[in-house]
């Protein structure tokens, strides 16, 4: 039988399930370590090491609810994802992008120091590595390359964690964005974790990764093994709840334009923007500058300042604010917006997915509006 082992992958070894730890303090010599921790009854990802990892806790979701307990599953991986990806550390909600002084020579510009050691993702899902992947586009390829993304993603890492067990409202699998990291995306995924019943499969993808592995004790992995990886993946997949029709997007949301659904949705929707808060691809942002006057005299005040950039909204009622009017004036067609960029204007932009099926704002919208649900009633009569 041909071996399963992937052509891309560079190291592979299976190490016992408590030597994760020996990979948590390996990563702490150099890194920042940012993985799932528990705070307030919720997996949020923070500073953590192997201890804080919320092993053998469930989390039970649905629309507009999360609840999470310890059945001392035997799984680590046994949580899903929480309200919290590399999001609000790669691209934190207000970030100082660059400062500013106006002097006679002109105005001098000096970009914001980045601060602190680069950091580690442990326990990143396949649907965030997907994520991850657009923000690199977007940010470090696109035509508004951003030097404060680059600064903290420059020398960051990746553990990604094929999900052993899928979240209640996850539909990754019909997105084609997980659970398992899947070759197109072991370029942003350093290392892969796949957890199997009693050791984990190690999977070093890059240089860096592979430098991580070097030094952990750990066996070979066999056929076997991978096996039961394939088959946890698979069973993964077919426990998952919800799906979408992706095979038919764009075009479902580019001929339901003028859908009453719109209309309903928005009578639902309370503009909170938690959807766009806690959703990995969301990237819109606004940004303004702080302006101070100081050093008045006789030749005048000298100016200086920062440019300050925060996280935005589809929904907000000011993003589509322009000299003139608001071109999106309505709830509908806010709503509207949030959703067609998700799941059709963002792959013709940057030919990635712009929903990567992880369900956050399904569990995290107060109003318990499910995305999959929409799309659904979209294929409905008008
Ligand atoms: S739109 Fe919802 S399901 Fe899709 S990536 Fe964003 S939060 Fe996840
Ligand atoms: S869809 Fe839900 S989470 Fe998003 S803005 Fe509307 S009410 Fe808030």
């Amino acid at each position: 039988m041909e071996s399963l082992k992937e052509k891309k992958i560079k190291k592979i070894k299976k190490i016992k399930k408590d030597d994760l730890k020996i990979l948590f303090d390996k990563l702490r010599e150099s890194y920042t370590v940012i993985g799932p921790k528990l705070s307030q009854g919720v997996v949020v990802l923070s500073e953590a090491g192997f201890e804080d990892l919320p092993a053998g806790f469930r989390d039970y979701q649905a629309r507009g609810t999360y609840r999470l307990t310890d059945e001392k599953a035997v799984d680590v991986f046994s949580f899903s994802n929480g309200p919290d990806s590399f999001k609000r550390f790669l691209h934190p909600p207000l970030n100082e992008i660059f400062s500013f002084r106006k002097s006679k020579k002109g105005i001098a510009i000096e970009p914001a120091a980045k601060e602190g050691r680069p950091i580690a993702f442990v326990g990143i899902r396949a649907c965030d590595t997907w994520a991850l992947k657009l923000y690199d586009r977007i940010f470090l390829e696109g035509p508004a390359r951003d030097p404060s993304y680059s600064a903290l993603r420059k020398d960051s890492l990746v553990i990604a964690v094929n999900c052993p067990h899928p979240g209640d409202n996850c539909f990754c699998s019909s997105m084609g964005t997980g659970p398992e990291v899947t070759p197109e995306v072991t370029d942003v995924a350093d290392i892969v974790l796949s957890e199997l019943e009693k050791s984990f499969i190690v999977e070093a993808s890059t240089p860096a990764g592979s430098d991580i592995l070097e030094g952990i004790a750990g066996e070979e992995a066999t056929d076997r093994d991978l096996e039961e990886k394939r088959s946890r993946i698979e069973s993964c997949k077919k426990a998952m709840k919800k799906s979408v029709p992706y095979g038919e997007l764009p075009e479902l949301i580019y001929r339901n334009l003028e859908h009453p659904r719109w209309k309903d949705t928005a009578k639902r929707d309370l503009e909170c923007g938690n959807c766009t808060q806690v959703c990995p691809t969301c990237f819109c942002n606004s940004s303004y500058d702080l302006i101070r006057l100081s050093g008045f005299s006789q030749k005048g005040a000298e100016l200086k300042g920062v440019r300050i950039r925060k996280w935005d909204s589809c929904f907000s009622r000011n993003f589509a604010r322009v000299h003139g009017g608001n071109f999106r004036p309505s709830r509908r067609a806010r709503y509207r917006q949030w959703m067609a960029h998700k799941l059709a204007y963002t792959k013709e932009q940057f030919a990635l997915p712009g929903c990567v099926g992880c369900g956050r704002c399904i569990t995290w919208c107060p109003a318990g509006i499910d995305i999959t649900e929409e799309l659904e009633a979209l294929k409905g009569v008008r």
